[in-house]
């Protein structure tokens, strides 16, 4: 059988977040032998999220952990917690998955469907451009005779791995072989996130260049405007609960 893809995708409400994971189930459900593991940034798992992957017609797993307050300022990094519960519920889970690749999926990036084939055939560590990162167009893994060499981005190009959350995938006989590999809160800077877990599993020269040696662009870094709902007053509210 082919590989399954078990993506991991942090999520918190705010009003565009349902419209956010319509989008990605709509794209998702297109991809064959897949398994959506969904993580809320939430001390409980709400009931709109449980509603909505109770109709997703995915594979799927609900999970949920909360984001420690003092955590929750701009400039930190984000969906810490809910990466490191995802790949903690993959190891749980051992004995019954199936063998695949792990890929990170934020709830507002966008998502081609080619994509997801470079995602499944990654053997170790694999690594694509990134649409509307870095500062760029895209940011991507620069390759020289089949093998990545240096990154061409616009931001902090002294990164070990200058690549967006999007732009790589990870075996999970890697995650399993690599048991305390995990994102880091502690001594990690702005934009750090994805060099520091890389590290820990493998090196610039193991990396496998996916995406026609990474010169297609399969997945972008796009960012939902917040909702403004200045007309949504308590005296205008509906008598009836609508969830939208
Ligand atoms: N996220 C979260 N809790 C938060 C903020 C963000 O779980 O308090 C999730 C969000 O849903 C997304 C990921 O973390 O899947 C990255 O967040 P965002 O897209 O805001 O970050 P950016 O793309 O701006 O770096
Ligand atoms: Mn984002």
């Amino acid at each position: 059988a082919r590989p399954m893809i078990y993506v991991i995708t942090p999520t918190y409400t705010r009003p565009v977040q349902k419209a956010e994971l319509t989008r990605l189930m709509n794209t998702f459900r297109q991809v064959p032998r897949f398994h959506w593991l969904l993580v809320e940034d939430s001390a409980q798992k709400t009931a709109l999220v449980h509603g909505f992957l109770a109709r997703c017609g995915l594979l799927h797993t609900h999970l949920n952990v909360a984001t420690a307050r003092r955590f929750k300022r701009t400039g930190l990094p984000r969906a810490t917690e809910q990466r490191n519960e995802g790949l903690r519920w993959l190891r749980t889970q051992r004995e019954h998955l199936e063998p695949g690749v792990v890929y990170f999926a934020d709830d507002d990036n966008t998502y081609s469907l080619e994509l997801f084939e470079e995602v499944r055939s990654v053997r170790k560590v694999g690594v694509w451009p990134v649409g509307l990162a870095g500062g760029r167009r895209y940011e991507r893994p620069v390759v020289e005779d089949g093998r990545v060499v240096t990154w061409y981005t616009g931001w902090r190009a002294d990164r070990p791995f200058a690549t967006d959350m999007a732009g790589f995938a990870v075996n999970l006989q890697v995650i399993l072989d690599s048991p305390r590999a995990m994102f880091k809160r502690r001594g990690s800077q702005p934009g750090m996130q994805e060099s520091d877990f890389l590290k820990q599993i493998t090196t610039l020269s193991e990396l496998e260049p996916k995406a026609s040696n990474c010169t297609k662009v399969f997945v972008w870094h796009t960012r939902t405007e917040k909702a403004i709902l200045i007309n949504d007053s308590i005296e205008h509210e509906e008598s009836i609960y609508i969830e939208a």
